[in-house]
This record gives C-alpha cells, sequence and structure tokens, in this order.
C-alpha cells in the first residue's frame, strides 16, 4: 500500500519516507511530524456529515492509505459544551467545554493510541511499550488488545489507584516504579531496546499527535469551520496542544477555515493557546515565562492531576512554539484550586471533569482575572479525561 505522507524533522527539518516502524529523527533525536502530500479538498466537508462520529471521519486528514481500517474503539466524536453558569459565574460570555472523558479507555490519549497502534501494527508491530503517568497507559493497553497485540506499561507507584486497575484489565503487563513519568520512560526504552517492543511514548513515534490533531478539526467542525478565540489545555507531555496547533495551521493552509482564522478579510489569526499545569509540576509554565524554547527538568514533580506530572517533556520546543506563535500562554494553578474547579464542573454542570480539567477551568478563571481574557472571547476548556478515574 503507498503512503501519501512523509515525516519532517521537527528539530533539523531533515525528510525521510514513512514505511517502517520510525521513531525520532536518525541525525538529531528530535521528533519527526507528519507532513502530507496534498491538503484535504474542503469539498469534503460535505462527506464529513454523512460519517459516523469518531475521529477516522477526517481519515482523509490522517495517516491512512486508500481502503486501509484502522484499529479503533470508536474514539472522537465528543460533545463541545457550553457551561453557561460557570460563565456567568465568572463573566465570561462564552465558555465550552470539549468533554474528552466519553472517549473509550476514559480519556483523549485514546485518540492519540488508537493512530500509534494502528500505524504500527500495519507495520508489523505485535508488542508495544509506554511508559505512563497513568491514562496513556490504560489507551495502550485497550488498543493494543483491539489490535491482537501485547502491552508493557510502566507506571509510578502513586498513580491513582483506579487508572492502574483500568489497565490491568484490558490485560497489559503492568510494571510499577518508585519515581514519575521521566523514570518510566527510562525504563520502557530499556525495555524496547532488548525485546523489539514498539515504544509509543509520547513524540517518540509520528502519530500519536495525529491521532490528537483530530482534537482541532473537531472544534474546527463544530465552530461550523471558525475556530475559538482561546484555548485552555491542561498541559504534561503536550501531544495536544502540539496536535492542535498543527490542525488549525493545515486547515488554514487547506483553506477549510471561515471568518476568524480564514485569512480573508484580513483575519488569519488562529487561537491562543494557554497551557495550564499545577504548580506542583510546571516546567512549560516556567520556560515560557523565563523565555526559554527549552523546559528544565522539574525537582520533585508532584500533583494530584497525574496527567500533568511530566517533568522534562521531550516535546518542550514544540510546545513553546505553539504557545508564542498562537499569542498564547501559560499558567500554573494549585492542586487545592484545579480539585475545586473539577468539583465546580460536576456539581454545577454535570461534567465529571478530571483534575487536569478542572486546571483548565482554574486557569481560565486566572487568565480572566489577569486581563488576558476578553469577555467577548469564544473560550475553550479541555476536558482531558474522566473524573471516575481518579476516584477510589
Ligand atoms: C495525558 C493527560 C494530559 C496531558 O496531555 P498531554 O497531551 O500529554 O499534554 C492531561 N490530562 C489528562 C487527563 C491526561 O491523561
Amino acid at each position: 500500500m503507498s503512503l501519501s505522507w512523509t515525516l519532517e524533522c521537527s528539530g533539523c527539518g531533515q525528510t525521510r519516507g514513512a514505511e517502517g516502524l520510525p521513531s525520532v529523527c536518525e541525525a538529531c533525536a528530535q521528533p519527526y511530524l507528519v507532513r502530507y502530500a496534498a491538503a484535504p479538498s474542503p469539498e469534503i466537508k460535505r462527506l464529513l456529515r454523512e460519517r459516523r462520529g469518531t475521529m477516522w471521519r477526517f481519515r482523509e486528514w490522517l495517516p491512512l492509505a486508500d481502503g486501509e481500517e484502522p484499529v479503533t474503539l470508536g474514539e472522537g466524536g465528543t460533545p463541545l459544551l457550553r457551561v453557561d453558569r460557570i460563565a456567568a459565574r465568572y463573566g465570561f460570555q462564552e465558555l465550552l467545554v470539549k468533554e474528552e472523558g466519553t472517549n473509550p479507555t476514559g480519556s483523549f490519549k485514546a485518540r492519540g493510541l488508537a493512530a500509534a497502534v494502528t500505524r504500527a501494527v500495519r507495520a508489523g508491530a505485535s508488542r508495544f511499550v509506554v511508559p505512563t503517568a497513568g491514562n496513556a497507559g490504560i489507551a495502550l493497553a485497550a488498543y493494543a488488545a483491539r489490535a491482537g497485540a501485547s502491552a508493557r506499561v510502566y507506571a509510578p507507584a502513586n498513580t491513582p489507584p483506579t487508572i492502574l486497575a483500568q489497565i490491568r484489565s484490558f490485560g497489559a503487563d503492568l510494571v510499577l516504579l518508585d519515581g514519575h513519568i521521566g523514570d518510566c520512560g527510562t525504563a520502557a526504552r530499556t525495555y524496547a531496546a532488548d525485546s523489539g517492543a514498539i515504544d509509543v511514548s509520547t513524540l517518540r513515534e509520528p502519530y500519536r499527535i495525529e491521532g490528537k490533531k483530530t482534537l482541532g478539526l473537531e472544534l474546527a467542525e463544530q465552530g461550523n469551520w471558525t475556530l475559538p478565540d482561546a484555548i485552555v489545555y491542561p498541559t504534561g507531555g503536550g501531544t495536544g496542544l502540539i496536535g492542535m496547533w498543527k490542525a488549525f495551521q493545515e486547515l488554514r493552509a487547506a483553506g477549510w477555515l471561515r471568518g476568524r482564522g480564514g485569512g480573508g478579510d484580513g483575519a488569519g489569526a488562529l487561537p491562543r493557546m494557554y497551557s495550564v499545569q499545577s504548580s506542583g509540576c510546571a516546567p512549560v509554565v516556567k520556560a515560557f515565562e523565563e523565555r526559554l524554547d527549552r523546559c528544565t527538568p522539574w525537582p520533585e514533580p508532584w500533583t494530584v492531576a497525574s496527567g500533568l506530572r511530566v517533568p522534562g517533556p521531550f516535546g518542550d520546543r514544540l510546545m513553546l512554539r505553539a504557545l508564542r506563535e498562537s499569542g498564547g500562554g501559560a499558567v500554573a494553578v494549585s492542586d487545592e484550586a484545579l480539585t475545586a474547579a473539577a468539583r465546580e464542573l460536576q456539581t454545577a454542570e454535570g461534567i465529571d471533569a478530571a483534575p487536569e480539567g478542572g486546571a483548565a477551568l482554574a486557569a481560565a478563571v486566572e487568565l480572566k482575572r489577569r486581563g488576558a481574557m476578553r469577555p467577548s472571547d469564544r473560550v475553550v476548556l479541555f476536558n482531558t479525561g474522566a473524573g471516575w478515574l481518579y476516584r477510589g
């Protein structure tokens, strides 16, 4: 089957074909990004309406060969919910939540792992490994099972117990370490080298980003091909942020956007992207504030929002670039504030927010207080996972 895309190194720009099982750039060890031969025609918008509501309805935007079927559990197609009661409370005209907790496996990690596992099994993989702060482990376990493959997962021993139980329930071989996701990453790379298992760590293969790109494609479609003014995204490894930013640029280049971002009548600005992290682990916020283009590893990272406990993200350059190019920023909130905000989404709106989703709300309120949000802004928060995974 011929593949209609190539891989371009995000560091040195070197390109290569997409055949085989690519990891990082052979020359400079930075992540590869997928570049498609042709942009999908806006004609395809019509087809989208006739297709089932998973992320694969955007197949022309995704790394699939003609006629190829993905490994899928029905990921994507999640609701974009107005939260008017909370909006009124904090003086937003339009505040929306992209509710990613409704994905298979309970988080938006499903999108990336569906894409990564699809490509790897088509290239012959039957064994996988991933280091995780929690939800990527559940998603890999489930998609590996779906593909008839096996999975090894390295997770910190203090990951929420329900998340660990979910990883085991899908049959993965779970190894607990005293440490954080960075320590798990080292163990995963050793295991991959020894066993031949495919390492699907964040940005160490090019396809999780493409799956996460569908967050941005769906936002555009749900806004009738206009984009919000600002996005607040709880940031760990950064795949969602980088993926969405890639989606917006590709949509703009393909002429799919109307109004703001569409390039017509002097527009052309894409949404301002804001990262939120916990003050217990905020390497991206620190690097943004210090105007650096790389993160310094955060010592002794801790937060109840386990998805944000990534002390030294591998995709730091790409994230910081997206935050700056978009005119956005980065903000840290305390565990107390993010926990309270998650509860507010639950009790005031019925959305079962994960602590990470709570962080997005707490950050939006903080950004409003600092004057970084105009009252007229259409603001989208991401609830990246289901709250029940963090209970029990
Ligand atoms: C992984 C995860 C995050 C962080 O996502 P990145 O794309 O790695 O930055 C946020 N929230 C939840 C619930 C997660 O599982």
